[in-house]
């Protein structure tokens, strides 16, 4: 690794568009995405004993414990050999002992030679409830893509059912286990109860916070980000 590092913190509610924001900069701008949320899910899938506890707290819109959700960015940014342009963390930190370990993570791994930024995504709850309880995404695990009931015109048809398919990868589109509504309540109210903290953490470290209008379509989102990325100390 080589050269000052952007580390961009997306910090917003579940639905916000975090995830599909970082997306959008990874194939737009050729940044990196960590998401601890894929993360989470990839062990879900390998149906380890590991994955079936991280399972039922998805389920239940828990969270995952701070040392568990550590290990798994510290592996992660050790296999980051080289990082693009920058990295966005999608999901992550969602608690301030997180936030205090991430800094101690990089501290380790890149000494001076990073910037941490954050970027504030506010959302209605009522937007949030609504917009989740439309959300489909890609059962392809390797794609993942995010799409919207809403806005069918994203997705397609198969030919031969009503079933959604990917517009990327034309795998089946299924709604996520956690998307319903009282765990999508559990999760806003775990949100509001770590956010302000988070947020404090990362003033009092003198970090600057950047703010994003994302109740609008994710182009306007996506270009306001490029504004902020421009106008201010991103690169
Ligand atoms: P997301 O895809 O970011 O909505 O995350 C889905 C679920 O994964 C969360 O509701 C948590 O159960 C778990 N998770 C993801 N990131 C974290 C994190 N940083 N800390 C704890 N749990 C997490």
């Amino acid at each position: 690794m080589s050269g000052m590092k952007d580390i961009v913190i997306f910090i917003g509610p579940p639905g916000a568009g975090k995830g599909t924001l970082a997306r959008l900069c990874c194939e737009r701008m050729n940044w990196t995405q960590l998401s601890t949320g894929d993360l989470c899910r990839q062990h879900v899938v390998q149906k380890t004993e590991l994955g079936q506890q991280i399972d039922l707290l998805i389920k239940s819109g828990k969270l995952i414990s701070d040392s568990l959700v550590l290990e798994m960015v510290k592996k992660w940014l050790q296999e980051q050999l080289t990082w693009s342009e920058g990295i966005i963390l999608d999901g992550f930190p969602r608690t301030q002992v997180q936030a205090e370990m991430l800094d101690l993570m990089l501290r380790e791994t890149l000494q001076d030679s990073y910037t941490i930024s954050v970027v504030k995504m506010e959302l209605d709850p009522d937007i949030v409830v609504r917009r989740l309880m439309a959300r489909v995404v890609c059962s392809n695990k390797t794609c993942q893509a995010v799409f919207s009931t809403k806005n069918i015109a994203k997705t397609k048809k198969n030919n031969d059912s009503d079933e959604l398919v990917c517009a990327e990868c034309s795998s089946p589109l299924v709604r996520r286990a956690d998307d319903v509504e009282p765990v999508i309540c559990e999760r806003l109210s775990i949100y509001q109860s770590h956010a302000s903290q988070l947020l404090d953490y990362y003033k009092a470290s003198g970090r600057p916070i950047y703010s994003l209008d994302v109740a609008q379509p994710v182009e306007g989102v996506f270009e306001q980000f490029v504004h902020l990325k421009n106008g201010f100390n991103l690169r």
